[in-house]
């Protein structure tokens, strides 16, 4: 059997905030978290620190003398609220880098006037925790270049708009690739920029959380929708623009429940066969989902 480039794993699809309860069971009701999944001993790569990163950290609780790097697709609170309840931060000998990007230090600097620090990415005085509880303190990394290396996984990063704006994420490894795009407006069939970044990966986990319907009823009433999430049907588009073969659809809309995601993801898979002809393959991600490319 072709050994598997990247596995990951999915803790958290929700957007915005997280949905416990019977009628979210089947999607899961976590917030943003995606982990990829290394092997023992190699460094640790997690996508987001939303709700579903609080399980993660449970399931590593046995763990030790481990490096985890928490890339961060921006500082939204549904992206980084189980940072400070995340395990190893409180066993002794782990090593944990926070990552953001230059730019969401400039945009947050710019639009609060205030330095983006750990204090502000950890949030801890709005926790019943206090710094001095960490075993192993975190560090803030900032992605200064627009690529790094984290072991043998290549990680390119894109500026995207969606409020001040948040990062995506390409993550490359032995000629496999994949996009994680979790908040980001509806790409146009303009943005060349974004379409040149997504040419020639084998999946992206984008942004999912209107319809283009929703998107065109809110123009109407003047909210502007389209400047803070995508659509279902515009991430086809761009998939079917850039020849990408696999969509995992991403960050589902907390008003939707299980009945309205089955509807909705079936109402996507007609859309990416009658727009695509079968080129490109789509799913709802849901909380535990194993990715395989
Ligand atoms: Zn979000
Ligand atoms: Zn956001």
């Amino acid at each position: 059997m072709e050994k598997k480039a990247i596995r990951l794993k999915v803790w958290g699809c929700r957007g915005s905030h997280p949905t416990p309860g019977l009628k979210y069971v089947k999607y899961g009701g976590n917030t943003a978290c995606v982990e990829v999944l290394t092997n023992p001993g190699e460094e640790k790569i997690i996508f987001d620190g939303g709700t579903g990163l609080g399980f993660l950290g449970i399931k590593m609780k046995r763990e030790r003398n481990i490096v985890a790097n928490i890339i961060e697709s921006h500082i939204h609170q549904d992206h980084k609220f189980s940072i400070p309840h995340f395990f190893p931060l409180y066993v002794k000998g782990n090593e944990i880098k926070i990552w953001v990007t230059q730019a969401d230090t400039e945009s947050f600097e710019k639009a609060k006037k205030r330095k983006l620090d750990l204090e502000i990415i950890t949030d801890f005085y709005n926790y019943p925790y206090h710094h001095s509880e960490f075993q192993s303190v975190p560090e803030l990394k900032i992605m200064h270049d627009p690529s790094m290396h984290i072991g043998d996984y290549k990680v390119d990063t894109i500026r995207l708009e969606h409020f001040e704006g948040s990062n995506a994420y390409k993550v490359s490894r032995n000629g496999k690739s994949f996009i994680y795009a979790p908040d980001v407006s509806d790409i146009s069939t303009n943005d060349e920029k974004t379409v040149e970044f997504c040419k020639g990966v084998d999946l992206i986990i984008w942004d999912s959380l209107y319809t283009a319907k929703e998107i065109a009823k809110a123009l109407k009433f003047n909210v502007r929708s389209d400047k803070k999430h995508s659509s279902i049907e515009s991430v086809i588009k761009l998939a079917h623009r850039a020849g990408i073969p696999r969509v995992i659809h991403f960050h589902h809309s907390p008003l939707r429940s299980d009945k309205r995601l089955t509807k909705l993801e079936k109402m996507a898979k007609r859309t990416a066969h009658e727009l695509t002809g079968g080129k490109v393959k789509n799913k709802f991600a849901r909380d535990g989902m194993i990715i395989e490319i």
